[in-house]
């Protein structure tokens, strides 16, 4: 098999496997598992996932999204150089789960969730630089969170998680799970954000604005000498 399936959260059961589609039902039941599913399947085979499309309460499926290879993105196209015409897509369906659909499909009960992986990847997935551009993952995301609320700065935090997490050379590459220093400070921002309003309202002596302003020399008088004006 192309991709690895074998996920210790969700029971993956294959239902149609050709060269170029995997069909499968998963235990996945609400748009919460889906996303967890979506977590394990980008850590486990080095792949980040761009949404194309979402629709929840369709008449046919209670949730319903697709999905497509980062580096597949048309709008990437000519401007952003990690394009490559990449044609992989995920089709996720959860099915309603009622009397009727459970005659129909007694399987819709247990794995309500089918998920359809067309295509493959057109480049690799395992040097270097391909794991530097994957996107960081939610749960480590959640992770830098707690190390922000402790009160560490971006660089103490990128320390913190590298001791912690004790990687092999693999690891450390990959952005997913140790997310490069303009990762952790765009992380940084966004807990901010959530936690106390935007960057800007944030009066701190680590404000590089800030900073530079406290760090910056006096205007020089006549004699040469900054004084400070009250
Ligand atoms: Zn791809």
């Amino acid at each position: 098999m192309k991709f690895d399936l074998n996920f210790a959260e969700f029971t993956n059961v294959i239902v149609k496997e050709e060269a170029e589609v995997i069909c499968l039902r998963t235990n996945a039941k609400s748009e919460h598992d889906v996303d967890c599913w979506k977590q394990v399947f980008c850590r486990k085979n080095s792949t980040t996932l761009n949404i194309k499309r979402t629709l929840r309460a369709n008449i046919r499926y209670m949730f319903r999204q697709r999905l497509f290879c980062l580096h597949g993105d048309r709008r990437h196209k000519g401007k952003i150089k990690t394009y490559s015409g990449c044609g992989l897509t995920v089709d996720i369906k959860i099915k309603i789960v009622t009397r009727n659909t459970i005659k129909k499909d007694p399987e819709v009960k247990l794995y309500p969730c089918i998920i359809v992986i067309e295509g493959s990847h057109n480049h690799t997935t395992c040097s270097a630089s391909a794991l530097r551009e994957l996107r960081v993952l939610l749960d480590t995301k959640q992770e830098f969170f707690t190390y922000f609320e402790e009160g560490l700065t971006t660089a103490q935090a990128s320390r913190r998680h590298n001791e912690k997490q004790d990687f092999n050379f693999c690891d450390m590459a990959n952005n997913s799970t140790n997310p490069s220093m303009k990762s952790v400070a765009y992380i940084r921002d966004c807990w901010l954000e959530e936690h106390h309003g935007t960057f800007q309202f944030q009066f701190q002596f680590s404000d590089p604005d800030i900073a530079r302003l406290l760090l910056s020399p006096l205007p020089p008088t006549p004699c040469g000498r900054g004084v400070m004006v009250a």
